[in-house]
């Protein structure tokens, strides 16, 4: 460990502990970078690099976290928001890869955030007499067994046709015979990626978001640090580091080539989810609709349905992959297959698209690339650079522990992983809140479905949020224009989350953008106006900024008006 570091967070006047994240304590961990060499800088912030910094900062290391963005401004915020164990892979006979994700979805739901991850079921409708039922449940039953010791989703359960109609009103009765339930978790992937920030920063990490590495600095052929770009002000900052993680997901590849090596290469492949209303599909349970060459998703997500997703080739941008009207299509008429009242582009609120990080290719040396596992892949290279790539989102802690046991290996650095038992913030005092539902109703005037999701989102930082109301009651009350979110919840999002824009804000710390059926045009303004003050913006800025988000969901949401073509 360098003894020159100390993981002491410099604590602005405007941070109540140091997971707080906000412009003073952005600039004050800038400063402090320029100066220090952290024992490891990882470069994204998407879950996996999350993951790995708080890996690293409880393992006692000096850590920077940076991205070229916002908190999981990438994949990390465009997910199914599923922590499953990948029932489809059982059918592959993956049973290690399943067992593992089985372990991390378990952890999730008791231990680590269980305020964000919550068991939720999904219903395989059966649409064949005799042979299915016992195929597909012997594999749920396999499921259910690697669950058996975490014991945190309940096991499966069957419905005959008649039965299944109970629980899923909508079902189309003529095209199945019965169904299979089983269980994984819910999560709210923004939000829990920023969890980990937060908790990282906590434990003494310091972290700069939208500060893109541009460079880095070698010493021979050793990568010694990185040069970053602070977008804010367009200065150069040069960082030096001992160790440097590149969990930098689809981009993965370009920054392991300008760190001066070339050993894989990432196929960016398209995902689209949908959410729709909550009275579009009557059903008290997920459904998963099998496609020609896919399954088709249905999960009920914050009450809405989250619907996904796609697969297809993506050759646009990668920094905003956008869903097309044949995605849109594609995804309601799989999923109408098994309803009776069909749904139809008049249910869909908003539309995203993420892009998987797919591996395409290992090259070089092959001992050289050390695949820990069939889902990651850990690949060293350049000296001082490791590179984490692949997995999912369930499996992102495990996939930190290998990066960061890889990275700091030739520092002869030897101390193990701690975070599988590590709550994340907002879950340390969960047992006291999760309770607390009916006073935060009557304190905060909002509805007990609304006041479940506040606290979903928050955790046991629900009193941040009461103490901000206790200091201005003006914002203990639901905002207008959407109110099933608090008005305090955007002056802490640039207070206390990060958010250092307005679409960080609509898009990411809260989801106005797909909950709105007009992706939140109306309440900007508004909201422009709340936060305003905390960033320090003028009136032009804040009309730059509502331009910005303008263009964003215009973007995003064309989909929704473009003509229906086939889905390729
Ligand atoms: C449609 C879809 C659905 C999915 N559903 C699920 C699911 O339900 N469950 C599940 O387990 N998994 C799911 N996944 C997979 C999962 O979302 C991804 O594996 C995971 O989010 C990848 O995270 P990451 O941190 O590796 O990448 P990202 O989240 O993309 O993070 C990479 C970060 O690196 C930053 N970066 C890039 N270049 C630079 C630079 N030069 N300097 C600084 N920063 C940089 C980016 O800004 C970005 O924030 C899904 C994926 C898709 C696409």
């Amino acid at each position: 460990m360098n003894e020159l570091n100390s993981n002491v967070p410099c604590l602005s006047a405007d941070q109540v502990d140091a997971t707080w994240l906000n412009p003073a304590q952005r600039q004050c961990d800038l400063e402090t970078a320029r100066t220090q060499v952290f024992d490891v800088v990882v470069i994204g912030a998407g879950v996996t690099g999350a993951g790995a910094a708080l890996d690293a900062v409880t393992r006692g290391l000096s850590v920077l976290l940076l991205d070229a963005g916002d908190i999981a401004v990438g994949t990390s915020s465009r997910s199914g928001k599923t922590f499953h164990g990948g029932l489809r892979y059982l059918e592959q006979l993956n049973f290690k890869l399943v067992a593992h994700a089985i372990q991390e979805r378990d952890l999730m739901v008791k231990t680590l955030c269980p305020h964000i991850a919550r068991p939720e079921s999904f219903l395989y409708p059966l649409t064949h007499a005799w042979w299915e039922r016992p195929y597909v449940g012997a594999g749920v039953l396999v499921y259910d067994i690697m669950g058996l010791k975490g014991g945190a989703v309940p096991l499966q359960r069957h419905f005959s046709r008649k039965g299944l109609k109970e629980h899923v009103p909508s079902i189309d009765q003529s095209r199945v015979v019965g169904g299979i339930q089983y269980f994984d978790a819910l999560m709210d992937d923004a939000r829990h990626t920023l969890a980990l920030v937060r908790t990282a920063a906590g434990q003494g990490a310091r972290v700069v978001m939208r500060a893109p590495v541009v460079d880095f600095l070698h010493e021979g052929a050793r990568v010694t640090g990185v040069q970053i770009k602070d977008t804010q002000t367009g200065e150069h900052y040069t960082i030096a580091a001992r160790s440097i993680i590149n969990a930098a997901g689809i981009w993965a590849d370009e920054l392991q080539q300008r760190a001066g090596a070339n050993t894989f290469s990432i196929q960016p492949a398209k995902g689209v989810h949908a959410l729709l209303k909550a009275e579009a599909i009557q059903s008290d349970t997920g459904i998963l609709a099998r496609a020609t060459d896919s399954v088709i998703i249905a999960r009920r997500w914050y009450g809405y349905w989250l619907v996904g997703t796609t697969d297809t080739p993506w050759a646009g941008g990668k920094s905003n992959p956008v869903a097309e009207a044949a995605d849109v299509d594609y995804l309601l008429d799989n999923l109408n297959h098994y309803l009776a009242r069909k749904v139809s582009r008049s249910d869909v609120l908003g539309v995203f698209a993420g892009l998987r990080p797919l591996l395409k290719s290992v090259g070089g040396d092959a001992d050289a690339t050390s695949a820990l596992s069939r889902d990651h892949a850990v690949i060293p290279g350049p000296v001082g650079m490791t590179t984490i790539v692949g997995g999912k989102y369930t499996t992102y802690r495990r996939m930190a522990r290998d990066a960061v046991d890889a990275a700091v290996q030739p520092l002869g650095i030897k101390t193990a992983s701690v975070t599988a038992t590590l709550p994340l913030v907002g879950a340390q005092q969960w047992n006291n809140v999760r309770n607390t539902g009916p006073q935060l109703a009557s304190r905060f005037g909002m509805l007990p479905m609304d006041v479940e999701r506040l606290l979903q989102r928050h955790g046991d930082r629900v009193s941040d949020l009461v103490a901000l109301a206790d200091a201005d009651a003006s914002l203990g009350v639901p905002m207008p224009g959407a109110i099933h979110y608090l008005k305090a919840e955007f002056v802490y999002a640039v207070r206390a989350e990060g958010a250092l824009s307005l679409v960080d804000v609509l898009v990411r710390r809260t989801h106005l953008s797909i909950e709105l059926p007009d992706g939140a045009r109306a309440v900007a303004p508004q909201v422009a106006a709340l936060i305003a003050p905390h960033l320090g913006w003028s009136h032009d800025r804040i009309q730059k900024e509502l331009m910005a988000f303008g263009k964003l969901i215009d973007a995003e949401r064309a989909a929704l008006q473009a003509a229906t073509t086939q889905h390729p």
